[in-house]
């Protein structure tokens, strides 16, 4: 036992005396042990659910959180908290039913897709056309499916970096127009979700300007499956379907502050979240995790002292109907050369895995240091460079900002995203506090250096690593 401890002093000693003889090491160290130690993530998440729960873009709901972003942030010592209002279509859901009606009735769990259009008051009813992949779908003639409610039910892939997600995306957001162009009269998907539970997902659609527009939904998974099932059967089988939704023009906000930087003001570290959520819960997974995770983040980043760089959290308001990109990327266009780094949190929140970086940046000796600092959360950079972060950055990345990623385990995630049962409870407070960690740590070295991924990506050729 004696040995064991004498060798853990000599390894503490080794590790205090490098981190001594590098201030960003040692600084970095000290924002990751802070911020493991830090409730203000959790804080924040428990009282974006419990103060203002669900927050559907251009819903009164929606100007509640915005109130809330911006006496949080200020409460938090935020400079220059502001509200950057930008136009939508809201999108209000109404009451949704549907039942299989042959070969017998039976009630099933359904959630209309965002951005769908309502069917008639009386509903529409028709033989459905099962498909047991979405490349099936593609595959039936156009014509074909007239007068039927084109049903998919693919299972999606449980990955822990979200990538089952990502490659199922397309039945929801292209399936209805690909049904419609088959001329069916409305489209159910089985919910793009893990996990075996009767809560259905929703999630945005995407029209297509060429397609008739139809009524579309998801279904639980465990009616998908028994959709399955039913038509193993061989009998026809006929769903009625009554989907009711409004929209209207609506102002949607990105809330904004930022610590100033001391040294180089006008070079800015961008994070953020987003602070709208689907209805059914009361997205505290999706997004106000993310959402906390970055201005935690931020603010244990410049906490001890001022940063060098400013840092700069955005609370993005309408990401789930596709709305806040655009709008962020035309507010700050003119900013894009001063953007050393730029992310976004919007994958739940578990544990952070792996960081990545701009390209060219991995052998830098300020990169060399956040590696060794991030390590004690059992965080690895990447040799990968990024190639994107969250959904309201995407488009500053396409116009050339650098971009950080931060991975964290998204196993459980897709168990309860965009549906009723995004919650609070399914927050882990210590998961959470390693994902703060991560991300303060990066946000404090990319501060507190001269480390410029701007100059280093350009300098990378495109196939490069
Ligand atoms: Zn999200």
């Amino acid at each position: 036992m004696q040995g064991v401890s004498a060798a853990a002093a000599a390894l503490l000693l080794l590790t205090s005396s490098a981190a001594c003889a590098d201030p960003l090491r040692a600084g970095a160290d000290a924002v990751r042990e802070r911020a493991l130690a830090d409730s203000t993530a959790y804080d924040l998440v428990e009282s974006l659910s419990v103060d203002v729960g669900q927050r559907l873009a251009g819903t009164e709901a929606a100007a509640r959180a915005r109130d809330w972003g911006l006496a949080r942030l200020k409460a938090l010592g935020f400079s220059n908290v502001h509200a950057e209002p930008f136009p939508i279509t809201a999108w209000i859901r109404g009451p949704e039913d549907a039942e299989i009606v042959a070969p017998h009735p039976q009630k099933l769990a359904v959630i209309g897709l965002g951005g769908s259009v309502p069917t008639p008051a009386a509903g529409v009813e028709g033989e459905v056309a099962l498909f047991r992949t979405y490349a099936d779908l593609l595959a039936t003639p156009v014509g074909s499916l007239a007068g039927k409610i084109a049903v998919v039910t693919q299972p999606m892939t449980r990955t822990a970096d979200g990538s089952g997600y990502v490659a199922a995306n397309p039945m929801r957001r292209a399936g209805p127009s690909e049904a419609a162009r088959r001329g069916a009269v409305a489209y159910l998907v089985r919910s793009l979700a893990t996990g075996e539970s009767r809560e259905p997902h929703t999630g945005a659609l995407n029209y297509q300007p060429d397609a008739p527009k139809i009524p579309a939904a998801a279904l639980s998974v465990v009616d998908a499956e028994l959709l399955d099932h039913l038509a193993a059967r061989g009998a026809p089988i006929r769903i009625h379907l009554t989907l009711n939704s409004a929209t209207a023009p609506a102002t949607a906000w990105t809330i904004e502050g930022e610590i100033p930087g001391a040294v180089h003001p006008e070079e800015i570290i961008q994070v953020g979240g987003h602070l709208d959520s689907w209805d059914p819960g009361t997205g505290s997974i999706d997004d106000g995790a993310g959402l906390a995770i970055a201005v935690a983040a931020a603010k244990l980043a410049g906490a001890q002292n001022p940063p060098q760089r400013t840092i700069r959290v955005a609370l993005f308001g309408a990401e789930e109907m596709d709305f806040a990109r655009p709008a962020f990327a035309a507010a700050h266009a003119q900013e894009i050369p001063k953007i050393v780094l730029i992310g976004e949190s919007d994958i739940g929140a578990d544990r952070a895995v792996s960081v990545r970086l701009p390209a060219g940046s991995k052998d830098a000796p300020e990169i060399k240091t956040l590696a060794a600092a991030l390590a004690p959360l059992a965080v690895f950079v990447s040799p990968e460079p990024s190639l994107g972060s969250g959904d309201d950055v995407a488009d500053l990345i396409k116009a050339g900002v650098p971009a950080v990623a931060v991975a964290q385990d998204a196993s459980r995630y897709f168990d309860w995203h965009h549906s009723s049962e995004d919650t609070l409870d399914k927050i882990d407070p210590a998961q959470l506090r390693q994902a703060v960690a991560a991300w303060a740590t990066v946000v404090y070295v990319a501060a507190n250096s001269d480390v410029d991924f701007r100059v280093l990506q350009a300098a990378t050729p495109k196939s490069a690593p």
